[in-house]
């Protein structure tokens, strides 16, 4: 190499080490807050990060939020650089009373007025035709805008407060799991967003069901926190495709986030359904090399390290644990995670969904794991 490819070299190197620090250099303020009485000094605080076109992280009742003035493009591109989510994948629009919808969606019809009462605030996000108020960057140039109003004191007040609409995905960075703690959001995005309100756990700590009640049948597009089975009291039957338990990559991306890879451990990840060979897998030498992922009932039937998920009585506890079981998973000093499965009624589906994702696809692949459980290098791994 000559002296002017070596210095070429370095430059770009340079180049590359500030980049990174660019995207990370933000000056974050960290506020507490109490998510069931916020303290409303705090919220003008914050409110006026998002007036100024800034971006905060909030708690809602399903996870965290990364949040910036739904009606300013400049202010959402930072929510992308922060999450580094990729353009094509639209963000949700938070609103914090039934008059804000009109400002954001077109053509809703009158009956559906008496239900959005009903099921919101909650975490149900609806598709509607967008408003041309709404910037490209928000529903990534689609015509349709997803709209929710969280059931959390600290999302409305500051949502009402900022006088707009906040756009939002979930917090974390793109393909890591949701963030439910705010532990997680001060060690993912300090020094990428401008607030960080520190609530402590999340609700129900998996993200809204969306579903396009515009087609008949309605159609599930992604299974969330509110029932799908409780939906079908307003809309009648919801088509719940594969997609959406995440069997099957969305070809056509209707809701693009559900073409990427998502929720991911680092680590990688089994799905072992059949109850038996789980324990057979915990029970063989294969197990020093592995962490479980399971309810307490199964836990206690086996040996060997497990994260506990909660009681399989209670899929809402299930569901509450899951994200941060995937992160507990990454800071286990082992490179395979198994979980089990759950049954697929009500929360039960968005659970499957996620954890579907979350192992992209390794689905009881019990001869692949044998294979890779024989690798050396996994042999010799603590
Ligand atoms: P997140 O909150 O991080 O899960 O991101 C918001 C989710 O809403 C993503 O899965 C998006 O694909 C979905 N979403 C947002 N806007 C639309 C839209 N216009 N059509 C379909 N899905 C959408
Ligand atoms: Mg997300």
């Amino acid at each position: 190499m000559d002296q002017e490819t070596i210095l070429t070299y370095f430059l770009q190197k340079l180049k590359d080490v500030n980049n990174k620090k660019e995207s990370e250099n933000v000056d974050t303020k960290v506020l507490k807050i109490d998510q069931v009485h916020p303290d409303t000094g705090i919220i003008k605080e914050a409110a006026e990060v998002i007036k100024s076109g800034g971006t905060v992280v909030f708690p809602t009742e399903t996870v965290y939020g990364l949040g910036a003035s739904a009606f300013s493009g400049k202010a959402c591109r930072k929510i992308f650089e922060a999450k580094e989510r990729p353009p094509d994948n639209p963000l949700i629009v938070h609103i914090s009373d039934l008059s804000e919808l009109e400002k954001v969606a077109v053509d809703v019809p009158e009956d559906l007025i008496p239900v959005l009462e009903k099921i919101w605030p909650g975490p149900i996000t609806i598709l509607f035709r967008k408003s041309r108020n709404v910037p490209d960057e928000v529903t990534a140039g689609l015509e349709t805008v997803a709209v929710r109003m969280p059931a959390n004191p600290v999302a409305l007040m500051l949502i009402k407060e900022s006088g707009v609409p906040i756009a939002a995905p979930s917090a974390n960075i793109a393909t890591r799991p949701s963030i439910v703690d705010s532990s997680e959001a001060l060690s993912e995005l300090t020094g990428r967003v401008d607030m960080i309100l520190d609530a402590g756990k999340t609700f129900f700590g998996i993200e809204s069901t969306i579903i396009d009640v515009r087609k008949r049948p309605p159609e599930l597009l992604r299974p969330g926190a509110f029932d799908v089975e409780d939906l079908e009291q307003y809309f009648g039957a919801i088509l719940i495709g594969d997609t959406a338990r995440g069997l099957k990559e969305a070809e056509l991306a209707i809701t693009p986030g559900m073409k990427y890879r998502h929720y991911s451990p680092e680590k990688r990840m089994y799905v072992v359904s059949d109850r038996s060979l789980f324990m057979k897998i915990m029970e063989s030498d294969a197990a020093l090399q592995l962490t479980a992922i399971c309810s307490k009932e199964l836990a206690s039937q086996i040996s060997g390290r497990c994260i506990s998920l909660g009681s399989e009585k209670d899929l809402y506890e299930i569901a509450s644990n899951l994200f941060q079981s995937f992160r507990k998973l990454d800071a286990t000093g082992k490179k395979i995670g198994i979980i089990q499965d759950f049954p697929e009624k009500g929360i039960g589906i968005a659970i499957m969904n996620r954890i579907r994702k979350a192992s992209a696809g390794n689905i009881e692949a019990i001869e692949n794991l044998e294979s890779i459980l024989s690798q050396n290098d996994l042999k010799n791994h603590n």
